[in-house]
């Protein structure tokens, strides 16, 4: 299943996608109220879901719209904590960022890991507004996204994509001056709006192996990054599993599973985000996210 959140008629509605329509179950009265939002859908677990399928068989007419009809959200507007990303997770990344910092290349032993603020969050097709007196270099980074759906603690490896509800496309837009400065990533990271997510997520049984995934990303139409999720350094499985040591996650926890080579401060010159510009991040299966950039 596709599944969105949108804006329909001043209210948010859970949807799920099929050709040009969305069926919000919920403007049918006599629904559970695991269909309301997709937090509740995603901790209603297996069962919530059998029942969205069984929805499906026979959704009433009114439950469904045509897509122009709605406004599209990020599947999840709010996560309940920030979203956990890694850094430095494709070896052309690693080196084209060494070359960058004239480094020597050194590929991580153990996951980087720092985390985006929840108001970062932002829509699939939403303007990402910045401040110039805040940043001037503003950066993009197309990553596969992955949402949990069961909650677990010292996940075993082999396991670990039981744990997984669905994968979506995030684009982990990067101030880079602030990124360095603050040599912590986090306020690098979190600018309002630098996280669009979406357009949907996918839910897991319609991808069995995440390791085999293309991504791309287009700025005003060329193609920056292009690569392949098989070029992971810790593949999916393996970074439920090392993020769940000791550390509970949770149904509705996203992670961004970092991002390839290409991105703008390690090009010659380096390359950053202006007014009217348009990111596209693509990942295969799921879809694009199309964000304009908007200087204010
Ligand atoms: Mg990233």
């Amino acid at each position: 299943m596709r599944l969105i959140t949108c804006r329909y008629q001043q209210h948010n509605y859970l949807g799920i996608v099929s050709g040009d329509c969305a069926t919000l179950p919920a403007l049918n009265r006599d629904v559970p109220s695991e269909f309301e939002d997709m937090l509740s859908l995603i901790e209603g677990g297996a069962s919530a879901l059998i029942e969205l399928r069984h929805f499906m068989e026979s959704a009433p007419e009114h439950t469904v719209v045509t897509l122009n009809e709605i406004d599209w959200l990020a599947p999840i507007p709010r996560p309940r904590k920030n979203v956990m990303c890694l850094g430095w997770n494709y070896v052309d990344h690693v080196e084209e960022s060494a070359q960058a910092f004239k480094r020597t290349l050194k590929l991580p032993e153990y996951p980087v890991v720092f985390t985006k603020s929840v108001t970062s969050v932002n829509g699939p097709y939403s303007e990402f507004h910045f401040d110039t007196k805040v940043s001037t270099q503003i950066d993009w980074e197309v990553e596969l996204g992955v949402v949990i759906g069961t909650r677990g603690r010292n996940i075993k490896v082999e396991k670990a994509l039981d744990y997984v509800f669905g994968y979506t496309v995030i684009n982990d837009i990067s101030a880079r001056d602030l990124q360095s400065r603050h040599r912590q990533f986090f306020v690098g990271k979190s600018l309002d709006g630098s996280c669009p997510m979406g357009p949907c997520i996918v839910t897991r049984d319609e991808i069995p192996d995440p390791q085999r995934l293309e991504l791309f990303c287009r700025v005003n139409g060329e193609l920056k990054q292009y690569s392949n999720t098989r070029h992971q350094i810790f593949n999916v499985a393996t970074t439920i599993s090392i993020l769940s040591q000791g550390m509970t996650l949770e149904p509705g926890d996203v992670i961004a599973t970092g991002t390839p080579s290409g991105v703008g401060f390690a090009r010659t010159p380096p390359e950053y985000l202006r007014s009217g510009d348009v990111v596209e991040c693509e990942v295969e299966r799921i879809g694009i996210i199309r964000n304009r950039i908007i200087e204010d």
